[in-house]
């Protein structure tokens, strides 16, 4: 059985932060609407005016567009609700989330009982605030996944050989690191990530060395953007365990070369980069109301029912890394 707690404070929307997402049923309603007008009502009213006549095409093209574009938006909302809301946008359809999506929140914006934790597009919400430049607001932001591969690429970008290990299966180990110039498969030194929201504990040190007693590999790194309790940093000195928190990975990203910089930071906020990927499974998660509040769900449920603690809300996401 996974421990899901390990991620469960990987960084992501924070339900009272996200939009609340329209039903897809106004924007249904008002394509009935506009149909009825283009092949009832317009004819009817203007049919019988002998100067009005002529204007008849003019008001039918365009409730006509009105009826494809209301009716269009209504199907992309069925479509990202169905299966919980969590079915991701046909990759067809991304580019018109721009503008559908806006025009959909517009139309049913008073309809959703407020504070109601239900998904939401964040292909609009993440594409339209990708960051343009490294933060400590990044680096926190990202989903537990890509924070990992983030580091990973960090380190390739450094001419260092690192890869990620496959998911599910990491034993406590996130990425490997391959420095030995006489043996490129001789892992020399493991890191560990944990996106987490609260400092990483002497607990998850002592696993991890655990993992490096187990594999004798005598070095490992640990990644965490909010930082390590002092027990946690006491255990780690004596144990040869570096420790990288938010600030330290920030400076080193910052101190790559600017193209590589810029590389990592495409990486890191490409596409929906907060939303977190199930451990599980690797689907995307969604977020839900649970009884003891929200939580992340896999997005396949209940093929998979994998579960993400959700971070605080506003203002506590970096008190601990202060
Ligand atoms: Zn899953």
């Amino acid at each position: 059985m996974p421990d899901y707690s390990r991620h469960g404070v990987a960084a992501g929307a924070i339900v009272s932060d996200s939009p609340v997402p329209p039903s897809w049923k106004p924007a249904a309603l008002f394509a009935l609407a506009c149909l009825l007008i283009v092949v009832g009502i317009a004819p009817l009213v203007l049919a019988g005016h002998g100067h009005l006549k002529g204007m008849l095409p003019v008001v039918q093209g365009v409730f006509l567009f009105g009826t494809l574009v209301f009716g269009l938006l209504a199907f992309v909302r069925y479509t990202t609700q169905a299966h919980h809301g969590a079915a991701p946008l046909p990759q067809f359809m991304a580019p018109l989330s721009e503008f559908v999506m806006p025009l959909s929140e517009f139309v049913s914006e008073r309809r959703e009982p407020p504070g109601r934790v239900v998904p939401f597009p964040v292909a609009h919400r993440d594409i339209a605030d990708r960051p343009s430049q490294w933060s400590l607001d990044v680096i926190d932001r990202m989903e537990w996944k890509r924070f990992e591969d983030v580091c990973c690429a960090f380190y390739n970008e450094k001419g260092i050989k690192a890869a990620t290990t496959r998911m599910g299966a990491d034993g406590g180990v996130d990425i490997r690191l391959y420095q030995d110039p006489d043996d490129a498969d001789c892992c020399t030194a493991i890191v560990q990530c944990k996106a987490w929201g609260q400092p990483v504990g002497v607990k998850t040190m002592r696993e991890l060395r655990g993992v490096m007693a187990h594999e004798a590999i005598e070095r490992a790194f640990f990644m965490a953007p909010n930082g390590f309790t002092d027990n946690a940093r006491e255990f780690a000195a004596i144990n040869r365990i570096t420790l990288l928190d938010g600030r330290l990975i920030l400076a080193m990203i910052q101190r790559l070369p600017d193209d590589a910089s810029r590389r990592l930071l495409e990486l890191a906020t490409e596409g929906d980069w907060t939303t977190p990927t199930c451990p599980s499974c690797g689907a995307s998660m969604t977020p839900r109301q649970g009884k003891h509040g929200p939580f992340w769900g896999c997005s396949t449920y209940p093929r998979c029912r994998a579960k993400l603690g959700m971070r605080g809300v506003g203002p506590a996401r970096h008190a601990a890394s202060a």
